[in-house]
């Protein structure tokens, strides 16, 4: 489960904890936070993407690459429990090595996003050449 601004009232309580600064650069975190990022479930919400799913086919979010994605098994970080999330997070912005498995996990998730875009381009180029294709044949009358 996601820290995301659906979860408004879970948000509002981290906020004050943390500086401009800090929201300014640390990107991922705010990946985190806000479920804003290079994840298709954002993608899809802006047509960007066909699917909200992963490559593995699991719903990919925020909270999917960090916590379950197979594809980032090794950058995965232990999910806590709803009544620890405040805390767990509190905690992640001091650690670095948490941190650093959280952005390789996003690196990935921005490299699948770049990927299912790329095969949602060729579908529809395929589309577009199938139409043309209709569009030369009606014409010449075949
Ligand atoms: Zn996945």
């Amino acid at each position: 489960m996601a820290l995301s601004l659906n979860q408004g009232i879970e948000l509002e309580v981290l906020l004050p904890a943390l500086t401009k600064k800090f929201l300014i650069t640390n990107k991922f975190l705010i990946y985190f936070l806000t479920n804003h990022g290079p994840f298709p479930c954002y993608l899809h919400r802006f047509q960007k993407l066909g699917s909200p799913l992963c490559a593995c086919g699991l719903v990919g979010d925020a909270d999917h690459y960090v916590f379950r994605c197979p594809l980032t098994t090794e950058f995965h970080l232990k999910e806590p429990s709803d009544e620890h999330r405040k805390s767990w997070f509190k905690n992640l912005r001091h650690n670095g090595q948490a941190q650093s498995k959280l952005i390789q996990a996003y690196k990935i998730s921005n490299g699948i996003c770049d990927r299912l875009t790329q095969g949602l381009i060729v579908y529809q180029f395929v589309v577009f050449v199938r139409f043309l294709v209709l569009v030369f044949t009606s014409e010449k009358g075949f």
